[in-house]
């Protein structure tokens, strides 16, 4: 028998009475769990519902193909952000990092920075004192990060130069140039920074999780934040997300 902290993703009927449940961990990443007759037992409802933070205890099977399967024994909530739930926007945009979640689907172990940054940006959606565009950002932006997409921000790739009045961002290469030594200014994937939105990506990449939060931008800068975080997403992923689509309807 395992047991292990989880965060539950998405909830899937399987036959009449059962469901499986998509779990992020920090020891095996996200894996499906079985829980048998879990669309009818009142059992484990609270603990196995879509948000919950909960304590698993799981039995292992190999299959045929000696992939793992596992089958859940008992569990016992730890968070359920019950905010989250009430609120269809905030819904949807955790909904949203779900599915990001599940698009990347690290089963890698040594997930704890990913469950960091997803259990901290919930606690700060359910309690409401962050901007939601804020918290997306910063969300889409590191998740992609930790997960091992995070570009080289220290400085012009080619001359060093730490800052500029303009800096350039390339998607497809991943590379920062200052505007002198910017190779390919007119690329489709050039994204021109000044030195406050640089410190803006810097601060969300590199910055340590105590600080991470803790930080306010105007609503201009918001919107080139989203645009940038939203571009890095898209072009990185390539996937799509109904969630944010139903998120920007709300
Ligand atoms: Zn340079």
């Amino acid at each position: 028998m395992l047991t292990f902290m989880g965060l539950i993703l998405r909830e899937n009927d399987r036959g009449e009475t059962s469901k499986s449940i998509t779990v992020l961990t920090a020891e095996r990443g996200v894996i499906d769990i079985f829980v048998r007759g879990g669309r009818k037992s009142t059992k484990n409802a609270s603990s196995t519902q879509l948000f919950a933070y909960s304590k698993l205890c799981v039995e292992e099977k190999k299959n045929s193909k000696d992939q793992s399967m596992f089958f859940l024994n008992s569990s016992e909530s730890e968070k359920l952000f019950y905010n989250i739930r009430l609120d269809p926007k905030k819904t949807a945009l955790a909904s949203y990092f779900s599915e990001l979640l599940m698009y990347i689907r690290t089963e890698e172990s040594g997930c704890d920075e990913i469950m960091r940054l997803t259990l901290n940006t919930l606690y700060f959606l359910d309690k409401g004192d962050r901007d939601n565009e804020l918290l997306k950002s910063i969300f889409e932006f590191r998740l992609l990060c930790e997960a091992g997409l995070r570009p080289a921000l220290l400085g012009c790739s080619v001359c060093m130069a730490y800052e500029a009045d303009i800096m350039h961002f390339n998607l497809s290469t991943g590379v920062l140039e200052c505007d002198k030594c910017c190779y390919n200014p007119d690329s489709i994937y050039d994204i021109e920074l000044d030195r406050t939105m640089l410190y803006i990506v810097r601060f969300i990449a590199l910055t340590e999780y105590e600080r991470l939060f803790a930080f306010k931008i105007s609503e201009r800068y918001q919107k080139k934040l989203t645009a940038f975080t939203e571009r890095f997403v898209r072009y990185n992923l390539k996937g799509k997300f109904p969630s944010l689509d139903f998120y920007r309807l709300l």
